[in-house]
C-alpha cells in the first residue's frame, strides 16, 4: 500500500460504517484471500461474495489466526466475534473505493493499458525496459478486471517511481469503474481484435468502450495503422494528447522494420526528423506490435535511448504461453492448450514459422468460443490459415466444421476431442511439426498427452515457474534496490546450470555465483550474460576468468598478490571479489590483514574490487543469533575500513536464503540467494511459501512376487518373513539416490502410496516394497518432489536437502516446464 490507513479513514473512503474499539489503529495491508495471512494485526480483510466462497464463511477462522479488521456486506451480523468490522452496502465496491483513494496518492505516472491483445506482455515488457531506469510496479500476471485491478493498485508503495496497470474488459459499462481507479496519465491502446464482441453492439462501440479508460488522461499511445481505432481516437480526444505510431510516414514516429539475418532492427523517425534506433531479437509481427508500444512509451517517460537498448537486449518473450516439447517418433509440439482466439492464432502461426522446417506442418484447432459473430471470425480465420502453408489441418467442434466450406487444403473434422483422439494414430505422425490449439474446455492437452515424447528411466523434472515463484518470494523480502546475486554453483544446487541462469537472467537477477571457474566458462558459452563470480578460482584458471569475464573472489593476501603480479604483467585489469571471514573459518581475510590488505589494493589497482562479502556461518541456526549479528557487525566495520580506501564504492553482501529470512536489516546493497531459490526454506519459517522446483521420478522395471522368508538384494538385508512384492527402479546410489536410504530409511511414492526401500540400494538400482500396492510395471514413482519433501527425508539419513539435491547425477535427464 502506498500509505496506511486509519480505520475511521477506510469507513469514510467506503461510505461504511465503523464498530471498532482500535480507532488508531494502521492497516498497512488489505486483502481478500483469505489463504494469505501475513502481519495479521495490521491486515483488513475484505470479504467478497465469490462464485466459490463467500468471504464472511472465513472471518472466525482469520480471527484466530490474529486479523483484526473486516469490511463486511451489511446483511452479514458480526455479533460475537471480537474483532474491528466497516459495514458496506457492497464489499466489492468498497475495496474499489479504497484502492481509488490510494491511487490518489500516487503522484508519480500512472501507464494504463488496455485493447484487446497484447496487453499483457506489452505491461511485462513495458515492465522490463522501465526498470532500467526506475522503481516499477505493475499487475501481476494479467490482473485486469474489476477485481485485479484494485489489487494491483494495492501492490504500490510510496517508493515505486512508476506504475503499469492492465485493464481488462469483457462489456459495456466495465471500462468507466476501471477508469476510475487506475486514472493513467500515461495511456497505451495497443488494437483491437474479435475478442468478446459478443460483449458489445459493435466494433466501434468496443473502442468506444475502452476508450474510456484515457478519458483524463494526458497523452494516448495508439498504432495509427488500425483504421477504425485511428478514426475513433481522433474524433475522441485533442491532437496534443495525441502520440501516434504508424508504418506509413506522417504519424508522431514513423516505424521502419529491418529484418536482418540475426536481428530486428527497428528505426522511429519523429516528426522533426530525428531518428532513434533499436536492435531486437524478435521477428514476429505481433512482438514487434507490442515491443513497439513499449519502446514509444519509454521514450515518452524519458528512459534514455542507450538505457531502452539495454532493455531490449535482456527481453525475452514473457507469458507467451506457448511450449515447445518434444513428441514421439521425432516430432515437434507447440502446446498452446490455454488461450484461442484470432489474435491468439496468429501468434502461435508466427511462432511456428520460426520452428526449425519439419516433413509436415500440421495445425489442430477447435471451436473459437465466446466471440461474436461466428460467420466473421470463420472468414478471418480462413484468410490466416490461407496465409500460412500448412500441410493439415484438423480441426475439432461443431463450428469449426464451417471451415470445410472454405477450400482450405487438406481438412479433416472431428466433432470432438474425445474422437479425435480415438483416430489421432492414423495420422501417422512422423518427424512433423504440430501446433496445437483450442480453447480451455475442449481440453486439448489430452491430445499433447499422447502425442508427447515419453521419457523412460529416471528423470529430474525443473519447473521454472515455481522458480519464478521462489525468486519472487524472496524480491518481496528485500529492499527494492537490493540486488540479488544467485548461487548457481554445483550445477545450480543440482538442477542444471545452463537452464536455471538463463531463467535467472529473464527474471532479473543481478549476479550469478559458481564455485569453480569451469563452472562459469560453461555458462558462458551457454550465452549467459550476467556478471558471474567464481568464489574459489584456482591460479591456473585466471586467464579463463580473463578470457570469459568472470570474477574471481581473492580471500587471502597471498593470493592477493598472485591475482595482482598476473593481471600486471597481462596488462589487463580485472574485477574481484573480496571474501571477509568473520567466523565461518573457513575462506577469507580476518582483521589482522587488514593493514596489509589495504597496502595490496594500493599496490595493484589494475585489480578493481567490485564487491565484498562475508558469509554466515550459522544464519539458520535461531539460537546462534547473536553470533551471526556479531559477524555482520564485523563485517560492516571491516568492509567500512577497506572501502574508505577504494575510488570506487564496492558492492558489500553478506546474505545467504536463511540470513535473508533472518536479518532484514543486513541486506547491505546485495543478497546472496542459494537453496532458497531451489524450494527448501532452511529456517522453517516460510517452508510453505516457497514451491518445489524439481521432482525426480523415475518407472518401475519389474515387479516380483516373493514367497515368505525370501531376501531382497546385496548381503541379503532385505527380508520379507511372511512374503510379498517388490518392485525395481532403475535409480542407485550413483545417480545421486543415497545409499543411506537402504533397509526402509528412505521411501518413495507409487499410485499416491508410500512405499519402504527394502534392502540395500544398489549402484544402478533400488528395491521397494510394493506388497500393499496395487502396483504395475511402469508405473510411475516419485523419488523427490513437493509430496516428499525433502528435509524430513535428509534428516532421517543424517544428511541436510543441499546434499541430496547436488548428489542427483548428471546422467539423470533434466526436462524444464514452463507453463
Ligand atoms: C553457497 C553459498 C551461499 C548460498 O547459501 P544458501 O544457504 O544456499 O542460501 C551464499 N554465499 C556463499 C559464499 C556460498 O558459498
Amino acid at each position: 500500500m502506498i500509505r496506511p490507513l486509519k480505520l475511521p479513514e477506510i469507513a469514510k473512503i467506503c461510505e461504511g460504517s465503523l464498530t471498532s474499539n482500535q480507532q488508531d489503529l494502521e492497516i498497512n495491508r488489505i486483502f481478500i484471500d483469505s489463504r494469505q495471512v501475513f502481519q495479521p494485526s495490521k491486515s483488513l480483510f475484505v470479504a467478497l461474495q465469490g462464485a466459490k466462497a463467500n468471504g464472511v464463511n472465513f472471518i472466525p477462522e482469520l480471527i484466530e489466526k490474529g486479523v483484526k479488521s473486516f469490511v463486511i456486506p451489511d446483511s452479514f451480523d458480526p455479533q460475537g466475534l471480537d474483532a474491528n468490522f466497516i459495514q458496506v452496502a457492497n464489499p466489492h465496491k468498497a475495496l474499489q473505493a479504497i484502492s481509488a483513494s490510494l491511487r490518489d496518492h500516487f503522484e508519480k505516472p500512472v501507464v494504463g493499458i488496455t485493447g484487446s491483445n497484447g496487453k499483457t506482455i506489452v505491461k511485462e515488457w513495458l515492465g522490463q525496459l522501465l526498470q532500467q531506469g526506475f522503481s516499477v510496479v505493475k499487475s501481476p500476471k494479467s490482473y485486469n478486471s474489476q477485481v485485479g485491478v484494485p489489487l494491483s493498485i494495492l501492490e504500490i508503495q510510496a517508493y515505486h517511481q512508476v506504475a503499469i496497470l492492465e485493464a481488462g474488459i469483457s462489456k459495456v459499462g466495465e471500462m468507466q469503474a476501471l477508469g476510475k481507479m487506475i486514472r493513467p496519465d500515461l495511456g497505451i491502446f495497443t488494437n483491437i481484435g474479435t475478442a468478446h464482441d459478443s460483449g458489445f453492439p459493435d466494433r466501434r462501440s468496443k473502442i468506444q468502450e475502452k476508450l474510456q479508460l484515457f478519458k483524463d488522461s494526458k497523452l494516448l499511445i495508439y498504432c495509427s495503422d488500425q483504421e477504425i481505432v485511428r478514426e475513433e481516437i481522433e474524433r475522441n480526444f485533442p491532437e496534443d494528447r495525441l502520440i501516434a505510431w504508424s508504418d506509413k510516414e506522417g504519424a508522431d514516429f514513423t516505424r521502419i522494420v529491418k529484418k536482418e539475418v540475426t536481428e530486428t532492427r527497428l528505426i522511429f523517425i519523429k516528426k522533426d526528423l530525428s531518428t532513434h534506433t533499436f536492435r531486437t531479437q524478435l521477428r514476429d509481427t505481433a512482438s514487434l506490435e507490442n515491443i513497439t508500444h513499449c519502446i514509444i512509451a519509454a521514450l515518452t517517460l524519458g528512459l534514455p535511448a542507450p538505457k531502452i537498448q539495454e532493455g531490449l537486449n535482456h527481453l525475452k518473450p514473457v507469458d507467451m504461453r506457448l511450449t515447445l516439447k518434444a513428441g514421439i517418433r521425432d516430432c515437434l509440439l507447440i502446446d498452446d492448450t490455454y488461450n484461442h482466439d484470432l489474435g491468439g492464432l496468429r501468434v502461435a502461426l508466427d511462432f511456428m514459422k520460426q520452428q526449425r522446417p519439419k516433413r509436415r506442418k500440421i495445425l489442430i484447432l477447435s471451436d473459437f468460443l465466446q466471440q461474436g459473430e461466428a460467420a466473421q471470425i470463420y472468414q478471418e480465420a480462413t484468410e490466416i490459415l490461407k496465409n500460412h502453408q500448412l500441410d493439415l489441418i484438423i480441426g475439432v467442434g461443431k463450428e469449426i466444421q464451417t471451415l470445410e466450406n472454405h477450400q482450405i487444403s487438406s481438412f479433416s473434422w472431428f466433432p470432438t476431442t474425445q474422437s479425435l483422439l480415438v483416430e489421432l494414430k492414423s495420422f501417422n505422425f512422423e518427424n512433423d511439426l504440430l501446433l496445437i490449439t483450442g480453447a480451455r474446455i475442449f481440453e486439448f492437452e489430452k491430445i499433447v498427452n499422447q502425442l508427447q515424447q515419453r521419457i523412460h528411466g529416471t528423470t529430474l523434472e525443473i519447473n521454472l515457474n515455481s522458480l519464478t515463484h521462489n525468486f519472487n518470494f524472496y524480491k518481496k523480502l528485500l529492499k527494492p534496490q537490493t540486488k540479488v546475486m544467485v548461487m548457481v554453483k554445483a550445477f545450480a544446487y543440482g538442477g542444471g546450470a545452463p537452464e536455471i541462469a538463463n531463467h535467472l537472467q529473464i527474471l532479473g537477477a543481478d549476479y550469478l555465483a559458481v564455485a569453480f571457474t569451469d563452472e562459469g566458462v560453461a555458462l558462458r558459452q551457454q550465452g549467459i550474460h550476467l556478471p558471474i563470480m567464481v568464489l574459489n578460482p584456482a591460479e591456473e584458471s585466471l586467464s579463463l576468468c580473463q578470457e570469459y569475464q568472470l570474477e574471481p573472489v581473492v580471500f587471502s593476501l597471498e593470493f592477493f598478490q598472485l591475482v595482482g603480479d598476473w593481471s600486471k604483467h597481462g596488462g589487463q585489469a580485472m574485477k574481484i571479489h573480496l571474501d571477509l571471514d568473520t567466523g565461518m573459518h573457513r575462506l577469507g581475510f580476518e582483521k589482522a590483514h587488514m593493514e596489509d590488505l589495504k597496502e595490496l589494493i594500493q599496490e595493484y589497482p589494475q585489480l578493481s574490487i567490485a564487491s565484498i562479502y562475508t558469509h554466515l556461518a550459522a544464519a539458520d541456526e535461531s539460537h546462534e543469533k547473536e553470533y551471526s549479528i556479531s559477524q555482520l557487525k564485523d563485517f560492516e566495520e571491516m568492509s567500512a575500513e577497506i572501502s574508505a580506501f577504494l575510488p570506487e564504492k564496492p558492492l558489500l553482501h553478506a546474505l545467504n536464503s536463511a540470513g535473508i529470512v533472518a536479518f532484514p536489516d543486513y541486506q547491505f546493497d546485495m543478497v546472496r540467494l542459494g537453496i532458497g531459490l531451489y524450494g527448501v526454506e532452511v529456517t522453517g519459517n516460510y517452508s510453505s511459501e516457497l514451491q518445489s522446483i524439481s521432482q525426480l521420478k523415475t518407472t518401475i522395471s519389474q515387479i516380483k512376487d516373493l514367497p515368505a522368508g525370501a531376501s531382497v538384494g546385496y548381503s541379503r538385508k532385505g527380508r520379507l518373513p511372511v512374503g510379498g512384492k517388490i518392485a525395481t527402479l532403475p535409480i542407485g546410489y550413483a545417480d545421486g539416490y543415497d545409499r543411506r536410504f537402504s533397509n526402509g530409511k528412505g521411501y518413495v511414492l507409487i499410485r499416491g502410496k508410500k512405499a519402504p526401500v527394502i534392502g540395500n540400494v544398489c549402484m544402478d538400482m533400488v528395491m521397494i516394497d510394493v506388497t500393499a500396492i496395487d502396483a504395475e510395471v511402469g508405473d510411475e514413482v516419485l523419488i523427490y518432489g513437493a509430496e516428499i519433501p525433502l528435509a524430513p527425508l535428509a534428516e532421517a539419513i543424517g544428511t541436510i536437502p543441499y546434499e541430496l539435491l547436488t548428489h542427483i547425477s548428471t546422467r539423470v535427464k533434466r526436462v524444464y516446464f514452463l507453463d
